[in-house]
């Protein structure tokens, strides 16, 4: 295995750094002396139908109070909501249909018992996206549950304010620095999204003791709607969501998007041209042509028993990537089509007919076991130590962290527990 410059003892951190770290940003206050503020928003031209809408954000008022959160469209009211808001971060957010039609404003108003300022995070109005046609089985009451509005539309929430003020509405209103957010990243939609570190799981993500900011990867939208969602009958695509989680955690440790980028620095050309050119532009496997943008980079070596992506790649069509998945060489091709790899590849008949682990990374793994044991989702610690007991009968990784942390173990135990499906990836 050639070793790679940029390798260290301390690459674990890259994942830290996307899933665990806390950013704190600053955010707009406005104050509104009569109590209420109002936003205009407009609504692009619909041509099939109606199609879903939301609006949804984060306020901080300066005092408890209720709000009441109203949209107009076309000067008619579509709906009005209630919410009781905490002196500090809280959610508020649904969305509604609006029929077919041209281009339209949208009147957001916000209506306060008591406060007369608020600080604001993310707050906005667009379609839903995706659209809920996605979510097959499901309609706007599941969107709209309290305990998952407003992450659930997808929005960005990445500025304070993502709307306009209307000036006429507004008499006496200003802006000024509001209450800071600490926001974390999704690990599955790579959103930045807030939390509260004083009130684990209060706002986009489930508490999670054993992780560092004591919160789940994923925000809860998506573990609720993209990762475990029990309504959801399209289980196929389901378990697709299930699988790259684990996929993105073990490139995330095998470093690929730094090979990737270091192949490409020192060759000049990417790897997947590369290899496209390499096998003659055809899949390895039946020789059919397959254009540079939708034939597979497959691992060569599987990525599930820890082999990184490199120039030892294969060129194979979707059909038998697929079928390939995760399987050894030697599991997958004749003997005469193992000689012909090792010719195109460089890699010797030993190496492509091994079923073990990647030694080099399995090192890594063991010596710093309980970090990731905290910072993987449970189903990858799962993945990783079902692949490496299987070749490796002797390494056990759940009694090994056992025995170097019972807690962290207990935790990934629990986790385990709480996902059914986790053992079938
Ligand atoms: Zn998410
Ligand atoms: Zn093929």
């Amino acid at each position: 295995m050639r070793r790679l410059a940029v390798q260290s003892r301390n690459d674990g951190y890259s994942s830290r750094r996307d899933y665990q770290t806390i950013t704190t940003k600053h955010t707009q206050k406005v104050t509104f002396p009569n109590n209420s503020i109002a936003f205009i928003s407009t609504v692009g031209e619909r041509e099939n139908g109606s199609e879903t809408f939301a609006v949804g954000g984060f306020i901080f008022p300066s005092i408890p109070t209720n709000l009441e959160l109203t949209v107009n469209f076309a000067n008619r009211r579509i709906e009005t909501r209630n919410y009781r808001l905490t002196n500090n971060w809280n959610r508020v957010g649904f969305c509604f249909d609006i029929e077919a039609g041209g281009i339209s404003e949208i009147n957001i108003e916000l209506n306060f018992s008591d406060a007369t300022e608020a600080s604001f995070w993310g707050l906005e109005f667009d379609k839903v996206s995706p659209p809920i046609s996605e979510f097959e089985g499901s309609h706007i009451d599941c969107l709209n549950q309290t305990h998952l509005s407003p992450e659930t539309y997808y929005f960005a929430h990445d500025t304070s304010i993502n709307l306009d003020f209307s000036e006429d509405d507004n008499d006496g209103c200003h802006l000024d620095k509001g209450e800071d957010i600490e926001l974390k990243k999704c690990s599955f939609c790579a959103r930045l999204l807030p939390l509260r570190s004083d009130q684990p799981g209060a706002l986009s993500f489930h508490k999670h003791n054993a992780k560092i900011s004591g919160h789940q990867n994923e925000c809860r939208a998506c573990k609720k709607w993209r990762i475990n969602d029990t309504f959801n009958p399209l289980r196929t695509t389901d378990q697709l969501h299930e699988s790259s989680v684990i996929t993105r955690e073990r490139k995330i440790l095998l470093q690929e998007p730094e090979i990737l980028q270091e192949i490409k620095k020192r060759t000049g050309e990417g790897l997947k041209s590369q290899i496209w050119e390499k096998f003659e532009r055809s899949c390895f496997y039946c020789k059919e042509p397959v254009e540079l943008d939708d034939f597979q980079l497959d691992h060569t070596r599987p990525l599930a028993y820890l082999w990184p992506i490199d120039e030892f790649a294969t060129c194979l069509c979707a059909e038998h990537n697929n079928q390939k998945k995760d399987k050894f060489p030697i599991d997958f091709y004749s003997e005469d089509q193992l000689k012909e790899l090792s010719t195109i590849t460089g890699l010797s008949i030993k190496d492509l007919s091994k079923k073990d682990v990647n030694e080099v990374q399995l090192d890594r793994v063991l010596t710093n076991l309980e970090h990731y044991a905290q910072e993987w989702d449970a189903r990858t610690f799962n993945a990783i130590a079902r692949k490496v007991i299987e070749v490796r009968p002797s390494i056990d990784l759940f009694q090994e962290l056992s025995a170097r942390n019972n807690g962290i173990y207990l935790e990934v135990i629990n986790e385990l527990q709480d996902r059914p499906d986790a053992v079938t990836d």
